[in-house]
């Protein structure tokens, strides 16, 4: 069967003599656990042109995001190994940074069509102590269902560690193209409810709340008040099929994008004209004194966080 590299079976070990042996590399900074952010995209252009600029909104969402949390971020635009092309090319990347970057704790992968819609939330990942993947789903539909959108892929957190190694290798000869493949894809589809019907379009719904959740709350809160990440589940931008129109597809993704550059450019005095526009006004004058706009609005600032 195929697999992803030779069996690595004392990470934990080894990277934890690692650590102690490069004390400048440390896996944690101020407290908090190292995250790497993973995303990418194909080697090749789009097949549309508007799939690319699509493209660099969603990677300046993350940069954003990830600037202001002190989170280090990769875009992949490489096929590692060829037989895992498309959305199995985040196997063997996300493996290859967890060993070529001992000192990150935990690698957070996110699709491409996945932004970041509150730009205040933190991970909490304290909580997260005694697990190694964290992701997005319903344990109900999960365990008892076995649904098909029980889980989410587009966003998930591994922690670096030996447990993640395993799961890779168990998740990997699922992967390769041709017969394999597709001999995994009958399985799934025998054991998994409701694949591959996208009657879950519950994420581009949530879109046309979004001014309703401006009036009423504000980001940060982690809850079903203001979404955290939202995926654009088989929207597909920069392909030439999806499984809704593409030209509502390119709406909500432009909703969601200004929705949270919006909070980005508060701290800068600006917002966009409204959710579908691409321009931008100026919402406070200027100040002889700034720093009361730096203390009282950038998001950084303890007092602003999950409150
Ligand atoms: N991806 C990539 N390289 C590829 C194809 C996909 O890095 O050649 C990434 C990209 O970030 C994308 C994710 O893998 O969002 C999932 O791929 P898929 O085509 O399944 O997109 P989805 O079904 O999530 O829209
Ligand atoms: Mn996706």
């Amino acid at each position: 069967t195929y697999t992803l590299g030779p069996k690595i079976r004392n990470w934990d070990k080894d990277r934890k003599i690692w650590l102690q042996k490069n004390p400048e590399f440390p896996n944690s900074i101020n407290g908090k656990p190292r995250i790497l952010l993973v995303t990418g995209s194909p080697p090749n252009p789009c097949d549309n042109a508007i799939g690319d600029h699509y493209l660099l909104k969603a990677i300046k969402n993350k940069i954003d995001y990830c600037r202001i949390h002190g989170i280090d971020i990769v875009y992949n635009l490489a096929h590692l190994e060829k037989e895992m092309a498309g959305y199995w090319a985040k196997l063997p990347l996300i493996r290859r940074l967890m060993l070529s970057h001992p000192e990150v704790e935990w690698i957070w992968w996110m699709d491409s069509d996945a932004l970041f819609t509150d730009m205040v939330f933190e991970m909490p990942l304290s909580k997260y102590n005694r697990h190694n993947l964290v992701i997005h789903g319903y344990p109900d539909l999960l365990f008892d269902q076995k649904s098909w959108i029980a889980l989410n892929t587009g966003s998930f957190l591994f922690r670096n560690c030996q447990w993640s190694l395993d799961l890779l290798d168990a998740w990997a000869p699922m992967g390769p193209k041709g017969p394999i493949r597709e001999e995994a894809g009958k399985i799934l589809t025998a054991n998994l409810k409701g694949r591959p019907a996208f009657e879950a379009d519950d994420q581009s719904a949530l879109i046309y709340l979004y001014e309703e959740m401006i009036e009423k709350y504000h980001p940060g809160l982690g809850d079903e008040r203001w979404p955290f990440v939202t995926h654009f589940v088989g929207c597909k931008p920069c392909g030439s099929y999806g499984d809704y129109p593409v030209e509502r597809c390119l709406k909500s993704l432009e909703r969601a994008f200004n929705f949270a550059d919006n909070q980005v450019l508060n701290l800068y005095g600006f917002r966009h004209k409204g959710l579908l526009s691409p321009n931008v006004k100026r919402i406070r004058n200027e100040t002889d004194h700034p720093l009361q706009y730096v203390d009282q609005l950038d998001v950084r600032h303890a007092k602003h966080k999950n409150t």
